[in-house]
């Protein structure tokens, strides 16, 4: 057998130094699991997360409240999952399986409905989404990939999974993605299985999308409730996309410009919700679940 190539002491440092932060990263979220962390957030994490996806199966299931070892085995036994199964060799359907079993699924229990929110960039999406959500905490809010940059206080994981175009191409060749589209020079789209899982749980689910997104959720789940929000005007769509000062200039011009695309395809949607202010729009989006 030839010899492996001597590493040098630097190289084993760094290697030493990113085996002890996967470590840390593992031991962080089996804490976030005891603490009663959703575990199809951290199964969605898997993909873009290598160290997440080098987690025991076994781990991930018995770092959940109230599973011993002996609860562990049979879940495992019943989702098909094998004892050295790492979370990144997880099929989809075992994803759902094991979601399904962690959360104790009540047979027969009503599934919760999808909500889809589309509208042009700087309309207020994200406001309204943060205040439904606080409103609303049992809505599951479907965490995006894309492989935009994080702007300033964006997390990782949090407001989406950032990753690279080869990893967020795996994903759409993998199936793993309920829809996705370009936006803006960048790619965005939604992981399946967490939709899935909480829906089966019988959690609502909002997805907060772009319109190319929305008419595929449109065509592969008919029942989605889906609601356009419109600013009040145009000129208040410009100043707030204007005002915003996350972008450069070339970028807002691309924004407005699919913003007039998007604002012509508000007849495509079965609501109509004007942003006039964020408690209102909320409020008559709750209203529609209701
Ligand atoms: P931003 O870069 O401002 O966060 O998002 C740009 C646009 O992409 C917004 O209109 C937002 O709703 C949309 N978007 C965010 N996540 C997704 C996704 O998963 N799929 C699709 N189709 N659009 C998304």
């Amino acid at each position: 057998m030839p010899d492996r190539p001597a590493l040098d002491e630097e190289s084993r440092q760094r290697g030493r130094e990113r085996a002890l932060e996967a470590r840390r990263r593992r031991a962080e979220i089996k804490k976030h699991l005891a603490t009663g962390g959703p575990v199809e957030e951290v199964l969605a994490l898997r993909a873009v997360d290598p160290a997440v996806g080098r987690m025991k199966v076994r781990d991930l299931v018995e770092a959940c409240p109230g599973i011993g070892q002996v609860r562990a085995t049979r879940i495992l036994a019943e989702c098909q999952v094998a004892e050295s199964r790492r979370l990144r060799g997880l099929g989809e359907h075992q994803v759902s399986g094991l979601v399904r079993a962690l959360q104790g699924e009540r047979p027969g229990a009503r599934r919760g409905r999808l909500l889809v929110l589309s509208g042009p960039s700087g309309v207020g999406k994200s406001s309204v989404v943060t205040r439904l959500r606080a409103a609303h905490p049992d809505l599951h809010f479907s965490v995006s990939a894309t492989t935009r940059p994080p702007r300033e206080g964006e997390m990782d994981g949090v407001h989406y999974h950032f990753v690279d175009r080869d990893r967020f191409e795996q994903m759409i060749a993998g199936g793993q993605l309920l829809e996705w589209a370009e936006f803006a020079g960048h790619l965005y789209g939604t992981p399946v299985a967490p939709v899935d899982a909480a829906l089966d749980a019988g959690h609502d689910v909002l997805l907060e999308i772009e319109l190319q997104g929305a008419r595929q959720v449109r065509d592969s789940a008919p029942d989605a409730v889906r609601v356009f929000l419109a600013p009040p005007s145009w000129d208040v769509l410009v100043e707030r996309l204007q005002g915003r000062r996350t972008e450069p200039d070339d970028v807002i011009a691309r924004r407005l410009e699919t913003a007039r695309v998007e604002l012509a395809a508000e007849g495509e949607f079965n609501h109509r919700v004007v942003n006039t202010s964020v408690d209102q729009a909320a409020e008559e989006i709750l209203a529609l679940l209701d």
